[in-house]
């Protein structure tokens, strides 16, 4: 049986789609789905914020009220200074929630525990004043590399859900519409954590897609919040 299971996470591991980690923090607990629900949902994850135009328009999406995003925050990028007001009233409104992803992206499995501290408190200390809102326990390492002394680090923090994904965009590179939609297609998928990102404005086309291909099966995407309860850390 384990052994069995082992083999599935090698092999599921090679795709870039499913991140795997090694053995977590005790305190950690590293999710990639979300708990079963009668209610046919999904966590539509959102990272890093290079564009503020792409930022916009999943904050449009949210002002919406039928999917509740999640947004990975890359705190250096100036996206969200530019939208600050309109994420508090999203906060506030239960739209939105907001996790840690540091504050200059850089991969955290090469860094000292000094520097990871540095990269995780400096986006804490920024949610908090432009915002706020306190992101904990949810964070998500840059690429999805950690080891134990991060996790070790981000715990002692508070950060004790390191925020993995099952499925993705695939758009973090250039990646054609034809191939962001077969992604949506596969997967979009009841239960999933779902990784896009807000980097480049997809098309208004490619949108309407991944929304339709959402509305034609019936999900609708919560917060991490709302899927795993407010004590969950
Ligand atoms: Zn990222």
């Amino acid at each position: 049986m384990e052994i069995t299971r082992q083999k599935f996470l090698i092999s599921a591991a090679t795709s870039l789609m499913i991140p795997q980690l090694d053995i977590a923090d005790a305190r950690s607990r590293v999710i990639s789905r979300l708990p079963a629900s009668k209610a046919r949902r999904f966590a539509w994850t959102i990272d890093d914020g290079a564009s503020s135009s792409a930022v916009a328009y999943y904050l449009n999406i949210a002002e919406k009220g039928e999917h509740h995003l999640t947004l990975f925050v890359t705190s250096a990028y100036s996206s969200w200074k530019v939208h600050s007001k309109q994420i508090r009233r999203l906060l506030a409104e239960g739209k939105i929630q907001l996790g840690n992803h540091t504050v200059s992206h850089k991969d955290l499995s090469t860094l000292s525990a000094k520097d990871i501290k540095t990269q995780l408190y400096g986006c804490h200390k920024f949610l908090l004043d432009e915002y706020g809102y306190d992101a904990r326990p949810y964070f998500r390492p840059p690429y999805g590399n950690s080891n134990p002394m991060v996790r070790s680090v981000a715990a002692d923090m508070g950060y004790t859900v390191p925020t993995m994904w099952y499925g993705s965009f695939g758009d973090s590179s250039s990646v054609s519409a034809d191939r962001i939609i077969q992604f949506a297609n596969k997967w979009l998928v009841d239960e999933r954590i779902v990784i896009d990102h807000c980097n480049r404005l997809k098309s208004q086309e490619t949108m309407d897609q991944i929304l339709h291909i959402a509305k034609s099966r019936g999900l609708r995407s919560v917060t991490l919040t709302e899927a795993f309860g407010k004590d969950f850390k």
